[in-house]
């Protein structure tokens, strides 16, 4: 049985070697959040993934998959979250299986929690490949499309949007064509409003890729989407053809993030589809965020920025110079597939995303700092930016100790405290680690001294630092250490290691980075929670001392 046969009057559209621009829009769907934090090693907090889901928004994709509420806590409270959150382009998706056998979607617990996500969106995942019925789901076929049918139905009927995740089809396109064939059609009738083939195992190449996506896509009157695992190393490829034959939705993961060797990159499908296929994905001018966007979500990731990531990373558009370097000056057309700027990079080496001019003055914008009006400022700004950038510091994702650096070198920053000096003590009795920190402060021009005790060096220090300052600034109460992740980082300038710690701080309002970096862990960390205090301070607008007594003089 075929799904929607229209006896040859094909909806999408052939192959074409020309871009066209009045192509239907393919739809971007993000499934960093639930598929590619699968990854080994990449573990995301709820803060983690509402900064994530923030970053992809701003750069414009159609669909953010924010997780599997029925699942685990983890996800349910991410949906609880995010209904607080403004998303100016995205739409959110919740993932879920469909009903289990046998039993009815009204008693389906899993369904239950995928409601109460209140997302427009639900995306069901449910058996295409007639030996994962009958081996792992241990059910009948016929029960399997009922299964589909039932659930898709339901949530159609509560007025959700339907995505409907056809598992392992092109394992089971190739195994029984007509009962996956047959599993598309229970969801299209069902109200399923895209049916995605799912390369689930990965290893399907693109000649294949192509000939069945056009197979199913002439077929069907409901919109095709796609979503492949990189196994053969071509996940990004199978994205491209698929859409070249008729897929309208395509899903991936930022940077490829996925389990085993990753999801479809999304970064690399949006960057191929647009400058090279002419189809307009991102709202107009966002692709030249995508650079900054991938590092971003590494950065908040707590995983390494792979330099020779295509597009996006250091090395993309790095050639070695040496005997070209006059030809590459004259045409550097001539050695880059497309130009590095319209998404973000640049040609050179060891260049950061951040440290370009135009970067540093629209992220200034961004925070509602002008730099625009005085040159030498923001030539100020970026010499900074760079030279800390150069010894490791990261900005990105640590918005807020890059506004207190271009504040400071506006001379806009309050000097809420100084830090004299501190001692920490760390101490190890049986299996019990504590530690204790002494901080000595001015405050205008007091000397404050505080103690401080904590089960490691870094709590101890925020201890100290807030039992010092508690009393002048009472507004300190309100704020709050949420993350705190360390990175060792090599190999930079030849010299040693050094330690990068970004600390996330919160108030009832909302969240903010800061960054610090050193030889030394407990001084980079010192560094993050002296940044993170005075810009939970400048958010209460809290008054610095000095400035108090010079208007109480007044
Ligand atoms: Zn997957």
């Amino acid at each position: 049985m075929a799904v929607h046969v229209t006896d040859g009057s094909v909806k999408a559209q052939p192959v074409k070697a020309q871009p066209d621009r009045a192509e239907p829009k393919v739809e971007i769907y993000d499934t960093t959040l639930r598929d590619g934090s699968q990854q080994v090693g990449l573990d995301l907090t709820v803060a983690d993934k509402l900064h994530v889901a923030s970053v992809l928004d701003g750069l414009g994709v159609d669909v953010i998959e924010g997780g599997w509420p029925g699942s685990n806590p983890k996800d349910a409270e991410f949906f609880e979250r995010v209904k607080q959150m403004e998303l100016r382009h995205a739409t959110l998706a919740a993932f879920g299986a469909t009903r289990l056998p046998g039993r009815r979607v009204e008693d389906d617990a899993s369904l239950a929690a995928l409601l109460a996500a209140e997302t427009p969106i639900v995306t069901l995942v449910g058996k295409a490949w007639t030996l994962h019925v009958d081996e792992a789901l241990r059910t009948t076929r016929a029960e399997n499309l009922a299964m589909v049918s039932d659930s898709v139905a339901y949530m159609a009927a509560a007025g959700r949007r339907v995505v409907f995740d056809a598992e392992h089809f092109f394992d089971g396109y190739q195994a029984d064509r007509g009962y996956a064939l047959e599993v598309l059609a229970a969801a299209a009738d069902a109200g399923a409003d895209t049916l995605v083939l799912c390369d689930t195992n990965g290893g399907t190449l693109p000649d294949d890729v192509g000939r069945i996506v056009a197979e199913v896509a002439d077929r069907s009157r409901t919109a095709i989407g796609v979503h492949f695992h990189n196994d053969a190393s071509c996940a990004v490829a199978n994205s491209v053809v698929a859409v070249a034959a008729g897929g309208l939705h395509v899903q991936g993961a930022a940077n490829g993030y996925g389990e085993r060797c990753g999801n479809a990159d999304l970064f690399s499908i949006i960057a191929s589809l647009e400058l090279k296929r002419g189809h307009s994905l991102l709202p107009s001018g966002r692709l030249a965020a995508l650079a900054s966007t991938a590092r971003t979500v590494a950065e908040v990731a707590n995983l390494p920025f792979e330099a020779r990531q295509p597009y996006v990373g250091s090395s993309a558009f790095a050639t070695k110079a040496g005997l070209h370097a006059s030809a590459i000056a004259r045409r550097p057309d001539a050695y880059s597939h497309v130009d590095p700027s319209t998404v973000g990079n640049q040609a050179q080496v060891l260049v950061s995303e951040l440290a370009g001019r135009s970067n540093v003055l629209a992220k200034a914008e961004e925070l509602g700092l002008d730099l625009t009006s005085d040159p030498s400022l923001a030539g100020q700004v970026l010499e900074q930016v760079k030279t800390a950038e150069h010894r490791g510091y990261a900005f990105e994702a640590a918005d807020a100790s890059f506004e207190l650096l271009v504040r400071k070198t506006a001379g806009v920053l309050p000097s809420w405290f100084e830090l004299e000096g501190y001692r920490v003590v760390i101490e190890r009795a049986g299996t019990t680690d504590r530690s204790e920190a002494i901080v000595r402060l001015l405050l205008g021009t007091d000397r404050v001294v505080a103690v401080g005790e904590g089960v490691g060096p870094v709590h101890a220090l925020d201890q100290a630092l807030r039992r010092g300052l508690a009393e002048v600034y009472p507004a300190l109460a309100g704020i709050h250490l949420v993350d705190y992740k360390v990175r060792i980082l090599d190999g930079r300038a030849a010299t040693s290691a050094v330690t990068r710690v970004m600390l996330t701080s919160a108030d009832a309002d909302g969240e903010w980075t800061t960054v610090g970096v050193s030889d030394d862990i407990v001084t980079a960390s010192w560094e993050a929670l002296a940044d993170g205090v005075m810009y939970g301070l400048l958010r209460a607008g809290a008054q610095a001392l000095t400035e108090v007594e010079i208007s109480e003089a007044v």
